[in-house]
């Protein structure tokens, strides 16, 4: 069914074919609770069910998605093709619109409860260009790269949903041609454009999750900006990687998408060779790309266009090697794709590349320019995918604004 019988034009990004779960709360009291975006509007799904005896009302009278993402693949496919049937078909007009709600009138939370948070380095051209700034006299690609999607487990008490503020961080630095390092607050604060992937399910600790079952645990995506001082990072990360150059904050999309709805947008992976070990390989059609297009906007000026597609590692060879060492999963667990950046200038998706570390500074539409953000800089992130028969599949947007250090 590609038509709904709301008022919805045929081009709106959230369409029925897109049908994101985010939670909310409307006026006073109200309690926190799942909720499905139509168009404009958001239909509260917990009271929907239970006025039509349908399944899930419970799990979705909650303050987050996770006891509705502890259900299982099973019942997200069930709870889609109800969605659907409901907003599809104009005999349930009367069952449906008591439980609309003007997006003007919601307040959006925070949709999960993340449970493990793992932050990947999937594309290749991302790699490389970090790589080159901060590994100047060795090769861009470590030695590993091509065999494994190398990550790294961040901090996920510091995920926060669009919208929130992210005060500056401050630590510790040292240019290698400094003496000795400094404190203060960070001079390199930088963006990071990212796909984040929502798990469901849960696994018991000593099994694994093979590329072939991956789409049982791949619930859907949100836009992900994972804020990134590299002042402090340089400094910090060897031997140990990415620690508090990165976990002071990372923001994430009030919608989560879910893979269903990007089905019309898988593309293939990019040639992998040398050949991923068995655990990394699995069913052709269960390792795929997706043609999604972000765009990156700094306060008023579009900075970056990356391309998800080129991305190297799929999402489901990211969870098989996730998992593959006995490491089990729970329900909000999420893991990011690592910066998103295609191989012209302008996809790069981090400051860091799009001014080689501050060397060469853009110029925004007010004829300021930046090497890195600024106090009360803006960066909004959005996305979109082509859905089934040219609807359009919207991501939404991941937006915050620095504030100055404290
Ligand atoms: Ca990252």
């Amino acid at each position: 069914m590609s038509h709904t019988w709301l008022d919805v034009p045929a081009d709106h990004p959230f369409g029925i074919a897109t049908l994101p779960y985010g939670v909310f709360s409307a006026g006073g009291p109200e309690q926190r609770r799942v909720g499905v975006r139509i168009g404009d509007q958001v239909l509260d799904v917990s009271a929907t069910a239970r006025a039509t005896g349908a399944d899930w009302a419970d799990a979705w009278n909650r303050p987050t998605l996770n006891d509705f993402l502890a259900l299982g693949r099973s019942a997200w496919t069930s709870a889609r093709e109800w969605l659907v049937e409901l907003l599809g078909n104009e005999a349930h007009r009367s069952e449906v619109e008591p439980h609309l709600v003007p997006l003007g009138d919601v307040t959006l939370h925070l949709p999960i409860d993340v449970a493990d948070y793992v932050d990947f380095y999937a594309s290749e051209q991302h790699a490389t260009n970090v790589g080159s700034i901060f590994r100047p006299d060795s090769a861009a690609l470590t030695p590993n790269w091509k065999h494994l999607p190398i990550g790294y487990h961040g901090r996920s008490g510091t995920v926060v949903v669009s919208g929130t503020d992210i005060v500056r961080p401050t630590g510790q630095r040292k240019a290698p041609s400094d003496a000795a390092p400094t404190f203060g607050p960070s001079i390199r604060l930088d963006i990071e454009t990212e796909l984040g992937y929502v798990v469901g399910g849960s696994t018991t600790v000593g099994s694994r999750v093979s590329v072939d079952e991956a789409s049982n645990h791949l619930f859907g995506v949100t836009l992900f900006n994972d804020w990134s001082a590299r002042d402090i990072q340089a400094w910090e990360y060897v031997p140990l990687g990415p620690f508090l150059g990165k976990s002071f904050a990372s923001s994430i999309g009030a919608w989560v998408v879910p893979m269903e709805a990007l089905a019309a947008a898988r593309v293939p992976l990019p040639t992998q060779d040398p050949e991923p070990l068995p655990y990394l390989r699995g069913a052709s059609e269960a390792s795929y790309g997706l043609d999604l297009r972000f765009e990156v906007r700094l306060n008023d000026t579009v900075i970056a266009r990356p391309p998800y597609k080129e991305l190297y590692w799929s999402p489901a060879q990211m969870l098989a090697h996730m998992t593959v060492n006995g490491a089990s999963l729970r329900p909000g667990d999420l893991f990011a794709s690592g910066t998103i950046s295609g191989n012209e200038k302008d996809q790069r998706g981090s400051l860091l590349e799009l001014t080689w570390n501050g060397k060469e500074p853009i110029t925004l539409s007010d004829g300021s320019t930046r090497g890195f953000l600024e106090d009360g800089d803006t960066v909004t992130i959005t996305a979109w995918a082509p859905g089934p028969e040219g609807a359009t599949i919207g991501l939404g947007e991941v937006t915050g604004t620095i504030r100055s250090a404290v």
